[in-house]
């Protein structure tokens, strides 16, 4: 690695890793720290449901920061436009396993397929799908059927959700068709939300619609916060500087600041070179500072400490950060001298990162 990838254009030091690098510390501390531990154990008693939420690698989605969540209560799955298929190998493994802890835990599971857009301006929206907002809904559509023809509707249900970026609001597609916009909802006690719910949601089980219950209670906070607070709509743009490729990133608790590609895409290469295409856009507008850089960011992250599993785990890691970094050299050189390498295994059960190479 040349000296030059380390500098930004004024010659100064790039502190990207080392801010990333801080924020997971302090997020796995929070996630480790016995009051939030015994806090998120109470919680996962009253709402066992586990909930998988489908988005796209755009950083302003951040479903936990949307919702009043505790990190770790909700598992993302990431790809351009939030696009997938279970018919993808690895998509279908990794949905599959994660339906299997559920059952053998005796839990319900609930599924959130999203899309996003922006109400001010077409273009603050999702670029996987040129920001053609019926295109996406159609297809949260057709993936809908898809998981309901797989799974069913009784242990797993799945609903489709869309994530209006300028307010953080969420919408929700019922099983007629119809479409509540959350921040619409002016009565949030818990009677008046489960009984929309349960109008939205005729056949998903009580067990499920009590879980889903405090992410929309959560949602109707938040949204009051972020008209309170007057956030600025420059705020909404797109912010990213680091593109991350790989999974265990859910400790990174900040929104606008990453992409995010799961490896689940047959055309992984096209996803990458999208999201660095991003980042190229964020720079030429000026929207990121040179301090920070630009970050690869890799990771994988493992449950058990013991057997093979760690080690598997820095492989993927280390083959994703080699494989995204020819994608950048080829079609996307202009990241070049901003950019910073890291490669991370990431321990599920501390949430802590553990740096395998850097620089
Ligand atoms: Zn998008």
């Amino acid at each position: 690695m040349t000296s030059t990838q380390q500098n930004n254009s004024k010659g100064k030091k790039l502190d990207g890793v080392k801010y990333l690098l801080a924020l997971n510390q302090e997020n796995s501390r929070i996630f480790q720290d016995p009051g939030t531990a015994l806090e998120r154990r109470k919680y996962r008693e009253q709402h066992p449901t586990e909930i998988a939420v489908l988005k796209c690698m755009d950083g302003r989605l951040n479903l936990p920061v949307m919702t009043n969540t505790a990190l770790g209560i909700i598992q993302p799955w990431r790809n351009l436009g939030g696009r997938f298929d279970l018919g993808w190998p690895l998509f279908a493994l990794t949905m599959k396993d994660w339906v299997d802890y559920a059952i053998n835990r005796g839990r319900d599971c609930l599924v959130i397929i999203t899309y996003h857009y922006a109400k001010g301006d077409v273009h603050r929206g999702c670029r996987g799908f040129n920001y053609d907002v019926d295109a996406a809904r159609a297809f949260t559509a057709e993936l809908n059927k898809q998981f309901d023809s797989v799974f069913g509707k009784k242990v797993v249900y799945t609903i489709r959700c869309g994530i209006e970026t300028d307010l953080d609001t969420l919408i929700l597609h019922g099983e007629g068709g119809e479409v509540l916009d959350v921040s619409s909802i002016s009565d949030h006690s818990s009677e008046n939300v489960v009984e929309i719910l349960r109008k939205m949601y005729p056949q998903m089980p009580f067990a499920i619609l009590k879980d889903l219950l405090p992410l929309i209670q959560g949602n109707i906070e938040h949204i009051a916060e972020i008209k309170d607070a007057k956030r600025p709509i420059t705020d909404a743009e797109h912010k990213e500087w680091v593109l991350a490729v790989g999974r265990g990133f859910d400790w990174l608790h900040e929104i606008n600041t990453t992409l995010i590609v799961g490896p689940y895409d047959p055309d992984l290469a096209g996803a990458i070179r999208t999201a660095a295409g991003i980042l190229r856009t964020n720079l030429e507008e000026k929207r990121i500072t040179e301090e920070k850089g630009i970050v690869l960011m890799t990771s994988a992250p493992y449950r058990d400490p013991a057997g093979p599993e760690p080690h598997l785990a820095a492989e993927k890691a280390k083959f994703l950060n080699r494989f995204s970094f020819e994608i950048i050299k080829k079609d996307v050189p202009e990241l070049l001298p901003y950019l910073q390498r890291l490669t991370m295994r990431v321990d599920m059960n501390t949430r802590q990162a553990e740096v395998l190479e850097q620089d």
